[in-house]
């Protein structure tokens, strides 16, 4: 990366909270490309509340990036920098990841503020997919709780190396060894500590470094300067015991120290720190750290952790899909170098539509991309040229001349989706692997409040929309309301919110309903004629062919299928075939919910030399989606989550007898040290309230995070309710005929 010596401030309200661009002297000096071995790309992940994001800040703060800190939830009104949009400030929680970047002793660190909420995973996703890296923050009292579940599931997806965080050692009640256990226990790593502190809760003093065998104590206001002492005589046995732990454990999780175990031979320090490094790498082994970073200890040491055990861009391997003439999709490596040796390959991982106009953060993967340069959107094949190349600290920018493979940055005005690839080589055709996008599996009725705010509302939902791929918004004809759809209520509400505070339109939402689907159970052939030839001109198609259920795996898409041979239906009517299809797949027949999990194959039909057209072949489409509702065997489908608790022993009864009520299937169950995890899928249906069940049966302490899994056919009782809803109760009609069963 070349870093310009001109800073250019675009925000001309950042004074708000007085951040100054103080740049390191490096900043204004570099003019070469940063290699690859100083860059590091991580991710910041934690349950709500437990200081990512004055951990974050204090980081900034050390690297020299900002001037000031302030509290989140500040006395000073103010808000620490990383939250940059108003609700957040308000509300304490970050919600949408912000990139910024910063250095350390040399090394140009990316760093991601992921969102710690359960319904926003798909930000987390989308941070952890882009990086290479990620820092586990745990709180020294709460442990690890429901959303430290989830992250943690995520970074094993996406095989993300981690170093774990135990922060708030200054908290009253503050248990690191409580948490290592848990980490074990509930998240199986095989974790050790590498470093200890001295001193507990009020008396926090400083932390000990295992494997450098020395104490550290964070002096001056801001605990900038770090000192580096003895270790205290009280303490040598304890850190005698905990480096052999860290020992054992990491001999389990690599190799050379594993050999050098058996020998009984010491690793040096710098043995210890090779090997720690290759097991994280190879996500066998989890270091762990202590700290607090509200009270400034712990923050420095752990960012050179981050430089000595986390990955740089090279030492992950980055795969992209390249789809050849035949339309078949082949995997490719892309190359890490730092130099334009390749064609640019750019990741637009999230889209924020700001005072600046709309920005997009771009990771780059391969080659590099200079100002002023052409580039290709892969999906929607459109060119753009990179007027701006901005590298984001919070809500400041810095332009830049250009990119390399490794770095994130945003660029200005460029119209796209999150998730698309760009390159500067249109015939590539590659694209990035596509991200884990979950389908929404909640919708509520949204409309603004007063009629005025429609065009505030409609811009709103077009950008949020844009920016989130698991929120969408469409117009339900029949009921004549808006349907907002997401991944959980606080999504949706969350949502709304933003909609009052960002664009001054406040809405009224209608009450969460999850989103069923419709299916066919086995086959069924339809030969449908749609004829109208009686007066004026008329109208003739003739459809014939198979639907057909998908496998499981593919139960939320649909598909249609051209098999016809010949001209028995022009080719120019086939699409009308499928809007047919389409349309009734946005409202099923049986319950009015959207049809998924069909494919549709057209084998054959006719036409009419004069009458046959469009809307003849639409509506024979329908016309054929109709046949196989009336003889084929239809089924509702309802999102299934899968849902994991953690809680003392002494309530696993409870708790399981609750997850039954609910209609839960257990998949499996954990016990360690008192604890126990129950693993179960459930209805997102039956999930409702399930909170504050949980809450108070287990006195405060019992644990959930849940995620979407597949969809599933529903309970007899739930289909028959929703059918009945839909059709009305049909006297002497018996269940089972309501579904069109022959
Ligand atoms: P996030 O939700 O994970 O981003 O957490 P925040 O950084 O917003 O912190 C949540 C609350 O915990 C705030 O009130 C912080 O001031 C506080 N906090 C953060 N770190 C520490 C710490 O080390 N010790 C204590 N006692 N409080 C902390």
């Amino acid at each position: 990366m070349i870093i310009t010596t001109a800073t250019t401030t675009l925000n001309k309200f950042q004074r708000a909270w007085s951040i100054f661009h103080k740049l390191p002297a490096c900043f204004s000096t570099s003019t070469g490309v940063v290699s690859l071995e100083r860059i590091r790309n991580i991710g910041i992940s934690a349950h709500i509340d437990s200081g990512k994001t004055t951990l974050t800040e204090r980081i900034l703060y050390y690297t020299g990036r900002i001037d000031e800190m302030h509290e989140v939830r500040g006395k000073d009104g103010v808000g620490a920098v990383m939250d940059s949009m108003e609700l957040e400030r308000q509300r304490g929680i970050t919600i949408q990841s912000a990139a910024t970047y910063t250095m350390w002793k040399d090394h140009n660190i990316n760093i991601i503020d992921t969102p710690g909420h359960v319904d926003f995973t798909v930000e987390v996703e989308r941070a952890l997919r882009v990086l290479d890296g990620a820092v586990l923050v745990l709180c020294a009292v709460g442990g690890v709780q429901s959303q430290t579940l989830t992250v943690n599931r995520q970074m094993k997806r996406y095989n993300v190396p981690c170093l774990a965080f135990i922060n708030k050692l200054d908290r009253m009640g503050a248990n690191p060894s409580r948490v290592l256990h848990q980490m074990r226990s509930k998240l199986h790593h095989n974790a050790a500590f590498v470093q200890l502190p001295i001193g507990l809760e009020s008396n926090t003093k400083g932390i000990i470094d295992l494997v450098g065998q020395k104490a550290l104590y964070f002096e001056g206001d801001f605990g900038n300067i770090v000192r580096e002492d003895e270790i205290p005589r009280d303490m040598s046995v304890e850190v005698e015991e905990q480096r052999m732990e860290l020992i054992e454990h990491l001999s389990n999780a690599d190799d050379i120290i594993g050999e050098m175990f058996l020998e009984e031979k010491t690793p040096t320090e710098a043995e210890l720190h090779a090997g720690i490094r290759r097991a994280c790498l190879k996500q066998t082994f989890t270091p762990v750290f202590v700290g607090t970073a509200l009270k400034n200890k712990g923050v420095q040491s752990l960012m050179e952790s981050v430089i000595r055990y986390l990955p740089n861009p090279g030492e992950v391997d980055n795969f992209a899909l390249q789809l050849n003439k035949a339309g078949e999709e082949k995997k490719i490596l892309l190359h890490s170098a730092r130099d334009n040796s390749h064609t640019f390959v750019g990741l637009a991982f999230k889209l924020e539509a700001g005072r600046f106009g709309q920005l997009t953060y771009v990771r780059v993967y391969q080659g590099c991309l200079k100002k002023g340069e052409v580039i290709y959107n892969s999906r929607t094949g459109k060119k753009v040229k990179v007027s701006r190349l901005v590298q984001m600290h919070s809500n400041n920018m810095e332009e830049v001349s250009e990119v390399f493979a490794g770095d994130i940055c945003a660029l200005f005005g460029i119209d796209c989706a999150s998730g698309d690839t760009f390159t500067t080589n249109a015939k590539l055709n590659i694209s990035m692997e596509s991200m884990f996008v979950p389908d929404p599996v909640i919708s509520m009725a949204i409309k603004p409040k007063k009629s005025k705010d429609l065009d505030c509302f409609s811009k709103a939902v077009n950008r949020f929309t844009k920016e989130d791929p698991t929120y969408r918004v469409h117009w339900d004809n029949d009921n004549k309301e808006t349907i907002a759809s997401g991944m959980g209520e606080l999504h949706l509400e969350i949502c709304s919110g933003r909609m009052e505070r960002e664009y001054g339109c406040e809405v009224a939402m209608g009450k969460p309903k999850v989103a069923f689907r419709e299916t066919l159970a086995s086959p069924v052939e339809f030969d449908f004629l749609h004829k109208k030839q009686s007066g004026g001109s008329g109208q003739y198609g003739r459809v014939t062919g198979i639907v057909e259920p998908l496998s499981h795996e593919e139960n939320t898409k649909n598909i249609f299928k051209d098999e016809t041979m010949g001209t028995n239906i022009p080719k120019q009517f086939i699409p009308a075939v499928e809007k047919g299809f389409k349309a009734i797949c946005d409202k099923g027949m049986l319950a009015g919910q959207k049809v998924s999990g069909v494919k549709f194959r057209l084998k054959d039909g006719a036409s009419h030399m004069v009458d046959s057209n469009e809307i003849s072949f639409i509506l024979a489409g329908q016309g054929a989606m109709k046949q196989a509702y009336e003889d084929g065997v239809w089924v509702i489908l309802e999102p299934i989550m899968s849902v994991e608790i953690t809680a003392p022993e002494e309530f696993q009864g409870v708790v399981t007898s609750h997850m039954n009520k609910r209609h839960g299937i257990i998949t499996g169950t954990d016990a360690n040290e008192g604890w126990f995890s129950l693993y179960c899928q459930v209805p997102l249906n039956d999930m409702f309230g399930y909170a504050t069940e949980l809450r108070s049966s287990t006195q405060g302490k019992g644990e959930f995070a849940m995620e979407y899994s597949c969809y599933a056919p529903a309970r007899e009782e739930v289909m028959e309710d929703l059918i009945t809803e839909f059709q009305g109760p049909k006297e002497n009609v018996e269940p089972s005929k309501k579904r069109g069963r022959r």
